[in-house]
């Protein structure tokens, strides 16, 4: 049995996870959960949208379900979701990009994984405001230090990019190629113009892929990879990237397999692993048990596999994946028009799968 944190999230997390739950209890795997509750929801209670209690769950049980978490705008605290990541030293994103018969696509025969470095680049929020004190003395600085002059009303941000989490990424990439029957990983870069960020990432990427002989390496420009990505995305197989290319490229992968509707995702460090859709909390069809479950219950597949459970999810993915092909226990996304009345809700998607998987 294993012991897993489940956060539902807010918005329409709770009936994705809640879908999701469901599905992967049906394989037959036993799982107790420990619920957990995150997000602008407990910060009456805790003062924080991050309770310290959600962090020992995960720290101790290692692996999480989680839904998505509403930042607000304006009211002065970080994302749960970012400070989870940092916290927790989530240091991998993992973002598959499959395409499955049945999903609207102008594409087909899609099977691709985005690896995103979560920790650094332009996302370490190391920010110089215009105009403060601060950003004036850095101006100075760069003219008197490196002889550049930045125009006075400007605000700046800091890309750094370190050996040790170059490498550690694109080793992550390279294991996981590995121990998922992958052939090639591309690393993306744009060390043509960031010879000191990008190129240190790209130097570290070829080293690590030599220590991978048994898997085929390759590079490409992020401005050249978004053009191939669109006109021959079959070619790609494990991209590794770092934060900022990462964040854009997943999209853009999301984009070609159909849409954040089906779009599964996990947040992965050494230890420990949190496995959630790629979307967010969608608030405006919050509790309308109208949205598409797929991208929760294939994290869920994510999950089971980093079990090390293969066949159950096998059958889950293989269950999913049926009742897409089938069509017509769907959610309104999957058709041609979001109006067809023969769309179904959430909870009975969630089921349809669960009598594919030949149990309930
Ligand atoms: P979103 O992903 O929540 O929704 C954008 C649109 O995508 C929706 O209006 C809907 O049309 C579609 N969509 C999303 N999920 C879907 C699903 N399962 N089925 C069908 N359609 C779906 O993005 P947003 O509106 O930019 O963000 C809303 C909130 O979610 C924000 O507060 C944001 O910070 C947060 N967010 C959280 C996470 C996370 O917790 N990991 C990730 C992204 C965004």
């Amino acid at each position: 049995m294993y012991k897993i944190t489940l956060i539902a999230g807010d918005g329409i997390g709770p009936e994705v996870i809640g879908a999701a739950r469901r599905c992967i209890e049906a394989t037959g795997v036993t799982i107790k959960w420990e619920e957990m509750r995150a997000g602008t929801d407990v910060m009456k209670k805790y003062g924080t949208p991050l309770p310290d209690e959600v962090l020992e769950s995960i720290q101790k049980n290692k692996v999480a379900l989680k839904g998505p978490i509403t930042t607000p705008i304006g009211y002065g605290f970080r994302s749960v979701n970012v400070a989870l990541r940092k916290t927790l030293d989530l240091y991998a994103c993992l973002r598959p990009c499959k395409w499955y018969p049945g999903v609207r696509s102008r594409y087909s025969n899609i099977d691709l994984v985005v690896v995103r470095e979560n920790s650094e680049d332009l996302y370490a929020g190391i920010e110089f405001e215009r105009g403060t004190p601060e950003t004036e003395e850095f101006i100075r600085f760069l003219r008197e230090i490196k002889k550049v002059e930045v125009r006075p009303s400007s605000g700046i941000s800091l890309k750094p990019i370190s050996q040790f989490a170059s490498e550690r990424i694109v080793r992550f990439a390279f294991t996981y190629a590995l121990k998922n029957g992958r052939k090639k990983v591309t690393a993306v870069h744009k060390a043509n113009i960031m010879k000191y960020s990008d190129g240190l990432f790209l130097d570290a990427a070829r080293r690590v892929a030599q220590g991978f002989p048994q898997v085929e390496f390759e590079e490409r420009i992020v401005d050249n990879m978004c053009m191939q990505l669109v006109q021959k995305p079959e070619l790609y197989d494990v991209i590794v990237t770092p934060n900022l290319y990462g964040d854009i490229l997943s999209d853009l992968c999301a984009g070609l397999v159909g849409g954040l509707g089906v779009a599964p995702g996990a947040n992965i460090g050494d230890e420990i692993a949190v496995f959630e859709p790629t979307h967010g909390s969608a608030p405006k069809y919050a509790g309308l048990n109208k949205v598409n479950p797929t991208a929760a219950i294939l994290s869920g597949v994510m999950m089971l596999r980093h079990l090390g459970e293969e066949d159950a999810a096998k059958r889950l993915e293989d269950a999913t994946a049926k009742v897409i092909a089938e069509g017509k226990h769907v959610t309104y996304d999957f058709k041609e028009d979001p109006r067809d009345p023969s769309a179904v809700g959430t909870g009975e998607m969630a089921d349809a799968i669960i009598r594919a998987l030949g149990k309930r």
